[in-house]
């Protein structure tokens, strides 16, 4: 394990051009599940063949006066697979984060919608996590000429309280600081990792740790989120290449030395939220309701602020000092990282209720512009650098 905080601290040299992007918001609606099939409820949503971005309303159907037609950048039918989901929503993120960006792909909808399903997925159906995973390995397969260190981090987030899932010590609550990049997670564990086995492994004895930790399994999953974080480091392999330039500074303030790299830091986060269906009954709301949605209704204000933002409006305050999870997202949501979102839904009229409010979340979204770029730093303490000079260490111990 590695101490995250030692390599939080690094000054950007230089950043590529910002590029002005929207998030990507996609809305997965899932096939009936054997209550929905039982009930004689029907699906409500109709997906035109002819357009892959436009969701409908069934005709006819009771209960709303939501008659509008919903357009998304991506609309996956119940037929798609999370093979289709990690191609349409999920690819473009993953290999940014590799060339230096930083990304967040999160699951946003109500319990049982089938967000788990998209990220984690299952072994006989893997989600977006591993399908990343994979990519990843596969893609630093072929860029032989550079190379990469990859660290894996894995917390939950309850009740306003952050558990390190991969700490030796289980049940450890990690605390927030404000440093000069943002805000960081003390004590956070990470995990090099080397291949897919290697972070399957992890994400394995995280979830048993999260369930070990919770007295009533369902209620905790679904009012818990989940945060899976990749560390990215990467660099040239050829030495005349991608020197830093003259005159960069190291974090230390010192000039740069001949043979100075650039080299890429960023992290590709994934993220299981909460459910999103509003808490009613009391005992709930007596037990754990002061702290139970925090972060998911910060969450929202934060994105309806943001989106006032790009639309010109005035906005005074964005509240993201107000929950852990919007601290934890403040960067990647003021703008430094691409951002993909995938809602999901019951396809239900049981659920029309709380898909509708899903997919008012999902317009939201849409409105917030983004300012991702590009992370390089020069760094001579990089932790890529820091192995390397361990393997010659070692080399040189066998040669001896
Ligand atoms: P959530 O994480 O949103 O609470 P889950 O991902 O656990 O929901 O999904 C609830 C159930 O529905 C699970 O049994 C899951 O396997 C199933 N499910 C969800 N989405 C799909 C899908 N697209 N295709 C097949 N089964 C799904
Ligand atoms: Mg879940």
């Amino acid at each position: 394990p590695i101490e995250a905080s030692s390599m939080m601290d690094f000054d950007e040299y230089e950043n590529e051009m910002a590029e002005t992007e929207a998030v990507l918001v996609s809305v997965r609606v899932r096939p009936p599940n054997p209550v929905e099939l039982r009930s004689d409820a029907g699906s409500v949503w109709t997906i035109p063949e002819h357009d892959p971005h436009l969701l409908k309303l069934a005709k006819g159907t009771e209960g709303t006066r939501e008659d509008r037609d919903w357009i998304f950048d991506r609309i996956l039918p119940p037929h798609s697979d999370n093979g289709k989901v990690y191609g349409t929503s999920a690819r473009r993120h993953v290999r940014s984060a590799m060339e230096g960006y930083n990304a967040v792909i999160f699951a946003y909808g109500q319990t049982a919608s089938g967000k788990t399903h998209t990220l984690s997925g299952s072994s006989m159906e893997p989600g977006i996590i591993p399908l990343a995973i994979s990519d990843l390995f596969s893609q630093i397969r072929s860029t032989p000429d550079r190379e990469f260190l990859l660290r894996a981090s894995y917390l939950e987030l309850y009740n306003e309280t952050i558990i390190d899932l991969l700490a030796t010590v289980p049940g450890a609550e990690l605390h927030l600081s404000e440093g000069k990049k943002g805000v960081v997670i003390n004590g956070l564990t990470e995990v090099a990792v080397r291949s897919e086995a290697d972070v399957k492994k992890l994400l394995r004895s995280g979830e048993d740790r999260r369930k070990v930790g919770a007295t009533d399994w369902n209620a905790r999953s679904s009012r818990s989120h989940c945060v899976f974080r990749i560390t990215i480091e990467s660099r040239s392999r050829n030495p005349a290449i991608e020197e830093a330039p003259v005159g960069a500074r190291t974090p230390g303030g010192r000039l740069k030395a001949a043979g100075d790299k650039m080299t890429r830091i960023s992290t590709l986060s994934i993220i299981d939220l909460a459910g999103s269906e509003k808490h009613t009954s009391s005992k709930e709301r007596n037990a754990e309701g002061k702290h139970i949605n925090q972060s998911l209704l910060t969450l929202k204000l934060v994105i309806s602020k943001l989106a006032d933002l790009a639309s010109k409006r005035n906005v005074t305050h964005v509240p993201y000092r107000d929950s852990k999870l919007t601290r934890l997202l403040q960067n990647s949501l003021s703008g430094d990282a691409l951002i993909s979102v995938i809602c999901t839904v019951s396809p239900s009229s049981l659920n029309l209720a709380e898909s509708i409010s899903t997919l008012a979340f999902a317009q939201g979204l849409k409105r917030v512009v983004l300012k991702a770029q590009k992370k390089e730093v020069v760094d001579p303490h990089a932790l890529i650098q820091q192995y390397q000079n361990e393997i010659a260490e070692l080399r040189a111990q066998l040669r001896e």
